[in-house]
């Protein structure tokens, strides 16, 4: 039996997070559907996922653009009774919250894919919950100094 590689599963989660996206681009309400919703499901983990959900529902999530550019990072402000504030490169499957470290670099055989913060950056964009800030040149380098370990 083949076993499914982290390649293989990245790049289904690609596959259905664009389909996501594209039909989502052409319409008002932006809403999962059941199916889609199960699928995400099956793909992240139901605590992960719901987790997910969780910090879209009750966090702000900015994304900082520079001006004139591509250079984008997301931010989580923590919320209570975690102040801690993450922040992360979009489309990049890496975060330097506990989870992600235990879970996923430090596990044999990593159960996760990914963490919930990742999930969280990518899902806010699709259904349009991102805060955006467009920033100048060094404000925005100011802010990308700040992702570094956190311990
Ligand atoms: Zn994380």
């Amino acid at each position: 039996m083949q076993q499914i590689t982290p390649t293989i599963l990245s790049e289904v989660i690609e596959k259905v997070l664009n389909r996501i996206e594209e039909r989502l681009l052409n319409s008002h309400e932006k809403q999962l559907t059941t199916q889609e919703y199960i699928e995400l499901n099956v793909l992240f983990q139901e605590e992960v996922l719901a987790k997910a959900f969780h910090i879209i529902d009750t966090q702000t999530i900015v994304s900082y653009r520079q001006e004139n550019t591509t250079n984008e990072l997301i931010e989580f402000a923590g919320s209570w009774p975690s102040q801690t504030v993450y922040k992360l490169f979009p489309f990049i499957n890496f975060c330097h919250c506990t989870f992600f470290k235990d879970e996923i670099l430090k596990a044999p055989e990593p159960a996760y894919y990914t963490c919930e913060h990742v999930i969280a950056a990518r899902l806010a964009r699709i259904l349009n919950k991102l805060k955006i800030e467009i920033l100048p040149k060094h404000k925005f380098n100011f802010i990308q100094k700040q992702i570094a370990p956190q311990d």
